[in-house]
């Protein structure tokens, strides 16, 4: 069943998962579909140009080896309540990441049953996830100015404003970042569904519909269009 779904996903299109990332997030909701892409896409280029950079700095050295060389802590991820949905990594400031490495051993012993882990190229799903969290601590240190920078304007009086950034950017650098600096052929939002199936088949099921009622609504806007 996984196996199946995940075919489907591999074949969605890049600025399908531009739209997965933004569509919760509070303050992309006040942007169109196309300003959404655009900022996406941004933050995609800046994040791919960060990750070819890093490559050539950290020449050969692995993503554990890059964090611990700036000492950045890597800690198991404090046990959830049961039903309580969970990141499966997160970053903390100024060099903490939390993962949770049973749920990225327990996703990449999926991905080997259902012949589907020729997609990491040999990389783990853990490093995929590290890769990910690094970018973050880049972020941190302001080397993504394009994709922090105070996109949505809230309001406006005379010469007066105030801007805010759009937080789910920042997962769309990082997905992007993990992609282009493990030289991965897919897009890692994807892995969404394997890593929450890992944690409950019901409500991957449920992500997995909700993934197909989005694709399909951005498809029947492209088609009025
Ligand atoms: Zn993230």
């Amino acid at each position: 069943m996984l196996e199946e779904m995940m075919e489907v996903l591999l074949g969605l299109p890049r600025y399908f998962w531009n739209a997965y990332a933004l569509q919760n997030d509070p303050y992309s909701r006040r942007l169109s579909h196309a300003q959404r892409n655009r900022f996406a896409q941004g933050a995609r280029q800046e994040a791919a140009g960060i990750a070819r950079c890093k490559k050539e700095i950290y020449h050969k050295m692995t993503v554990s080896e890059i964090l611990a060389f700036h000492g950045i802590s890597v800690w198991e991820m404090p046990p959830a309540e049961w039903g309580q949905k969970v990141p499966f990594a997160i970053f903390e400031e100024p060099s903490l990441i939390c993962i949770d490495r049973r749920n990225a051993e327990c996703c990449q012993h999926l991905l080997e049953q259902s012949a589907l882990a020729y997609i990491l190229k040999g990389h783990s799903v853990e490093e995929l996830l590290l890769a990910h969290e690094l970018y973050h601590w880049f972020a941190s240190k302001g080397e993504t100015p394009f994709t922090r920078k105070n996109h949505v304007l809230l309001w406006k009086i005379g010469p007066f404003e105030s801007r805010s950034q759009i937080p789910a950017l920042e997962e769309v650098g990082a997905m992007t970042f993990a992609q282009e600096f493990l030289d991965l052929g897919f897009d890692p939002f994807i892995l969404d569904l394997p890593l929450t199936y890992c944690h409950s088949t019901e409500l991957a099921q449920r992500l997995y519909d909700r993934i197909l009622n989005l694709w399909q609504t951005i498809e029947g806007e492209q088609h009025v269009r």
